[in-house]
């Protein structure tokens, strides 16, 4: 004769043991997230190559990090007990691999708009050709099959919830950097080596003149803290100064 409240118990023993473990995961997961304010997150599975999450009225992802982590991506958003599904926008700052490779899986898994400037969608559309050491990057993108998305929106000038859409050109020709509160994400307009702000270098860039433009123009803002793609969150005090003169 079959026991079933044996059966019960270890089937309910085992339910209980994943949950236990799913949580400390999620705890763990939690442990790692970089909290830049109350509302605005780097996500650890794209450190090196950093996208943020922000959640205030709508929730916004701001670019997507290398192609190959949307799972991780989504874990994370998880474990901030975030609904991936409550992504509003997903928000790029240019053009490059690095920014748009989980783009339209995280599009299609959020049902979020995707924006970028006008002048970088034909890049990511392949109908112009990145220019000089970024031809890598379209390789690299082929290889890695970074999809092409089927809808895209271009930025006007307008606020997206509360961030502000900030031109500022030369790193790419539509270079954009987001505005939030006390926060930059500064995209590749600049970088932070060690705890100093250094330009992109030189190599990287669409125009030379323009991103130094572009720095120059930031100094008219206000913001504590410079999230970049490259290099670590920094809380700023005197760096955005020390860059002026570095430039
Ligand atoms: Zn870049």
């Amino acid at each position: 004769m079959i026991d079933y409240s044996f059966i019960w118990l270890i089937s309910h023993s085992i339910i209980k043991f994943l949950k236990l473990k799913r949580t400390k995961f999620k705890k763990k997961l939690e442990k790692k997230i970089m909290k830049i304010e109350d509302n605005v997150y780097a996500l650890e599975s794209t450190k090196g190559s950093y996208s943020y999450l922000i959640k205030d009225k709508e929730t916004i992802l701001i670019d997507t990090g290398r192609p190959g982590k949307v799972k991780n991506i989504l874990k994370e958003i998880d474990s901030l007990n975030i609904n991936a599904k409550n992504i509003k926008h997903i928000l790029l700052t240019h053009h490059d691999v690095d920014r748009i490779g989980n783009a339209v899986l995280l599009q299609k898994e959020t049902g979020a708009t995707l924006w970028a400037s006008k002048e970088d969608i034909p890049y990511i559309f392949g109908d112009k050709s990145r220019p000089g050491v970024k031809k890598l990057g379209s390789l690299y993108a082929f290889l890695m099959r970074v999809k092409k998305p089927e809808n895209i929106e271009s930025y006007n000038d307008q606020k997206i919830d509360d961030i502000e859409i900030i031109r500022t050109p030369g790193h790419t020709p539509g270079h954009v950097s987001f505005l939030y509160k006390d926060v930059l994400f500064a995209g590749d307009l600049v970088r932070n080596s060690n705890g100093v702000l250094k330009k992109a270098p030189s190599i990287m860039n669409a125009d030379e003149e323009l991103i130094k433009d572009s720095i120059f123009k930031m100094s008219e803002y206000s913001f504590k803290w410079v999230c970049p793609c490259n290099g670590e969150p920094l809380e700023v005090k005197d760096e955005w100064k020390q860059l002026l003169n570095n430039i």
